[in-house]
């Protein structure tokens, strides 16, 4: 099948050629994203590959159908940028990679947490201009502090797991779904509101639905334990960035590590070290001493990155086939 792959990167180019050697698809690999400007690089191909910050909005379905696109492959887990219902009535499958490495995200998140909580990145910068000076580096045990975990999916439950019974942590809960496995090692599930009210360091690994939008927010943050500690590796917009700007200059919230952010979307995944941000958002989080944000990068280990590359293959190889595609996004039904 003739693929548009949108926003490739050496990595994506690196992996996915590598995975297409069993499955022998035309890939046409596109530097630019998908966008309303883009799209048109699609004419020609039955199926289109893309990322998290691609947006697929009404519009740009209804450019891909008109090119005759027959298929979605999202490079990714979460769904949030694509227009599901536009997606089906345009007769357009979507697939998805539910799982390629849970383990990847949940390590990068207890080493954003420590990094942050132990001032490791502020360490690095000032040895490597000699000065080993201590002031200012203190931190706190992570033993006996109690995280809340919102989220206890795949990656939820491993971070619960690795600060339950790794460093010994009291831990929370939140999710509809109680996970009896967690349960059993001592984390206690609550409703979100008394989790984002008690424990002291927060991680988010729901995913971004209408309910879950801005979950953190200006009146969650006044309810907080002062000086909380918020770690993001899942999406931007579970978090109103503007109240935490806010709640970072009253010293309310004591520290932030992301992996996202709600506009991350044309910053992350580029190189912008020449450009002028507009983003002022972005550029007054990145002035605190306390936060520290990474371009979205809690996937990237080789092992995900092979694991996303066959996924995504096999699911073009099954639609080609015609064989069901059991990664399949479902489209919620309307009304
Ligand atoms: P998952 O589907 O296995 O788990 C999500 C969990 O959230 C489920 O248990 C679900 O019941 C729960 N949930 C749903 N609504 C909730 C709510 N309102 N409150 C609390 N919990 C709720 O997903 P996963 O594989 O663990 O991924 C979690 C998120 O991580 C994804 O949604 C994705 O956005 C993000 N992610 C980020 C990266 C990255 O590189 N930063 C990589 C992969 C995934």
């Amino acid at each position: 099948m003739r693929v548009a792959v949108f926003g490739v990167r050496s990595y994506d180019r690196q992996f996915l050629t590598a995975a297409n050697a069993r499955h022998s698809h035309d890939l046409l690999l596109i530097d630019a994203g998908l966008s309303p400007l883009t799209v048109s690089l699609a004419a020609g191909c039955e199926g289109i590959c893309v990322f998290v910050n691609d947006s697929l909005d009404e519009p740009v379905i209804e450019g891909l159908a008109g090119l005759g696109v027959k298929i979605v492959a999202l490079r990714c887990a979460g769904y949030n940028n694509v227009d599901l219902a536009a997606a089906a009535r345009a007769g357009i499958a979507v697939t998805r990679v539910p799982a390629y490495s849970p383990h990847a995200v949940a390590e990068f998140t207890v080493g954003l947490l420590l990094a942050l909580d132990r001032k490791i990145h502020r360490a690095w910068s000032r040895v490597r201009e000699n000065n080993y000076a201590l002031d200012g580096l203190v931190g706190r045990n992570l033993h006996g502090r109690l995280v809340g975990v919102v989220g206890t999916g795949q990656i939820g439950a491993l971070v619960a797991k690795t600060l339950r019974a790794g460093f010994g942590c009291e831990v929370l809960a939140s999710d509809p779904v109680a996970d009896p496995q967690l349960e059993a090692i001592g984390v206690r599930y609550t409703s979100p509101e008394v989790l984002l009210r008690e424990a002291e360091i927060v991680t988010l690994h729901c995913p971004l639905t209408p309910e879950t939008r801005h979950i953190v927010n200006a009146r969650s943050m006044a309810e907080a334990q002062p000086g909380l500690v918020l770690v993001n590796t899942s999406r931007g917009a579970l978090i109103d960035t503007r109240a935490l700007i806010d709640a970072l200059k009253s010293r309310k919230v004591g520290g932030v590590a992301l992996d996202v952010y709600e506009q991350e979307a044309g910053i992350f995944f580029d190189d912008l070290s020449s450009e002028i941000i507009d983003d002022d958002v972005l550029q007054r989080l990145l002035t605190f001493p306390n936060v520290l944000v990474t371009g979205h990068q809690a996937f990237l280990t080789e092992e995900a990155l092979t694991a996303i590359a066959e996924t995504t293959l096999t699911s073009l190889s099954d639609f080609e086939a015609g064989r069901p595609l059991v990664n399949a996004v479902v489209v919620p039904s309307a009304g």
